[in-house]
């Protein structure tokens, strides 16, 4: 069952644009079963909760600070680092990509903290944490990228 910050990073994976924390939240309540609806406040306050995998912009609509870093043509040639790890949602090893960006990837491996990736399947997106063997096969491919 995925949590709540999953739903929101989830969403926030599958938008093409910047979202308002009213725009999530419609969408989280067209998804969810009717007694799970969401206040736009407590979104709002997840949203906060996820700082180092969302950012606000000016504007004060949200998205991704992977997508972001996109969307603004990169720093420096900042290729998206890809990890295979096994996907609870397909139940088989697929090509994740990590949910933070690359300049907090490797201080979270050296510190061994939970690192969440995410799998764009064509049903919806996967969100979930590597494993202790993952994470040190991601942080081999760091390693190698940046000697
Ligand atoms: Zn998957």
């Amino acid at each position: 069952m995925p949590t709540h910050e999953e739903h929101i990073l989830r969403i926030l994976g599958e938008a093409t644009e910047p979202l308002f924390p009213s725009e999530i939240t419609e969408l989280l309540n067209h998804e969810l079963r009717p007694g799970a609806a969401y206040m736009t406040t407590e979104v709002a306050t997840r949203l906060q909760a996820l700082e180092r995998e969302v950012a606000q912009l000016p504007d004060g609509r949200w998205m991704l600070k992977r997508l972001l870093r996109r969307q603004s043509g990169g720093e420096g040639g900042d290729v998206a680092i890809s990890v295979r790890a096994y996907c609870p949602g397909c139940k088989k090893m697929v090509t994740a990509l990590p949910l933070l960006d690359n300049g907090d990837l490797k201080p979270a491996l050296d510190s061994n903290a939970d690192v969440r990736v995410m799998h764009i399947a064509p049903g919806g997106d996967h969100v979930w944490s590597l494993n202790d063997q993952e994470k040190g096969n991601l942080r081999n491919t760091i390693a190698k990228r940046s000697a």
